[in-house]
């Protein structure tokens, strides 16, 4: 048996935007409370969409390190980020503690970081995924989650077969309701509390595995991407107005937009399997077609885009 290579960062970050919240005020939704260290993952559900420019507002009182889509496009931001220094948020993310209901990992947590209610908002990395607590999580949002939790779990000195205590014998993993006791809050709700403390164990395994030992065995695959296939309107010419795939309609737009936030590109609508790499802010993508609900497009090459970050390029009068 080969020894982990622990080297940092061996294990990348998914794909994600980063926009962090630089007009949060101290006091409203997050404390600077000194410089943060980061002994684990703490564990949110948005209850509602739209977490990472909602958590930023200075009027908000919460903010979370992170913020993930549960939808196929997996749409991840950086909203705040420890730094170890004196400018250190420590957002709300978590609230109140109460020692009487904690569990026993959380109880460990907060005797082995300071022994106040500060410490966990200080020294825990906090993702919101959004949607309710009940609702479902796409598996592209569970792969980005296990791939976050394993370069986080790497770079804080976990062995793969150690996953997920650290090697102070702590947990890497808390769940806000750990803290508080479910009777307060459900939070992260069933559905990501599941999550953590089974299917991410065995993702991140052979996640941490692969990078720390695989050298001649298995190394982190790249992504697998499969040709979109070209709707059959995208191949006449002219192409019609409008046209019919898998009983939906699709309106022909033929217009250039502009990406805004990180974008997958997929084989088919609602589909995981992803057609080419991501679209990055900045990228420029002609939509040929636009399904019925608006919230897809037919690039020209084929591919199936979430238009939720799209948007239209306006010409511009230049007349003098
Ligand atoms: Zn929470």
């Amino acid at each position: 048996m080969s020894t982990p290579d622990m080297t940092k960062g061996l294990v990348a970050l998914p794909e994600h935007n980063v926009a962090l919240a630089t007009r949060k005020v101290n006091g409203v939704g997050m404390d600077l409370l000194g410089p943060r260290t980061r002994h684990g993952l703490g564990w949110h559900r948005a209850q509602g969409n739209g977490a990472a420019g909602w958590l930023s507002r200075p009027d908000v009182r919460g903010l979370t390190d992170w913020a993930i889509s549960e939808n196929a496009d997996a749409t991840m931001t950086e909203i705040n980020r420890i730094t170890g220094t004196d400018a250190d948020m420590s957002g709300w993310a978590q609230g109140p503690y109460n020692s009487a209901v904690a569990s026993e990992d959380a109880r460990q947590f907060v005797a082995a970081y300071g022994g106040f209610a500060s410490v966990i908002n200080m020294h825990l990395e906090s993702i919101e995924v959004e949607g309710f607590y009940d609702d479902p999580i796409h598996d592209n949002t569970r792969r980005d989650l296990a791939r976050w939790a394993a370069s986080r779990a790497h770079d804080d000195g976990i062995a793969w077969d150690r996953y997920p205590i650290k090697p102070d014998g702590l947990t890497h993993n808390y769940g806000h309701r750990e803290f508080c006791g479910v009777a307060y809050k459900a939070c992260p709700g069933s559905v990501l509390w599941a999550y953590i403390n089974g299917e991410l164990i065995d993702r991140v395994q052979p996640i941490l595995k692969a990078a720390q030992v695989g050298a001649t065995a298995a190394k982190p695959a790249g992504p697998v991407y499969r040709r979109a296939p070209m709707p059959p309107a995208m191949k006449l010419d002219p192409m019609p107005d409008a046209t019919m795939l898998n009983g939906v309609t699709f309106r022909l737009v033929n217009r250039e937009f502009r990406v805004e936030a990180l974008t997958g590109c997929y084989t088919s609508v609602g589909s995981a399997t992803r057609s080419r790499s991501s679209l990055r802010p900045g990228d420029v993508v002609r939509i040929v077609y636009l399904h019925e609900n608006n919230k897809w497009g037919i690039a020209a090459g084929g591919s199936r885009i979430p238009m939720a970050h799209l948007s239209e390029i306006v010409d511009v009068d230049q007349a003098a």
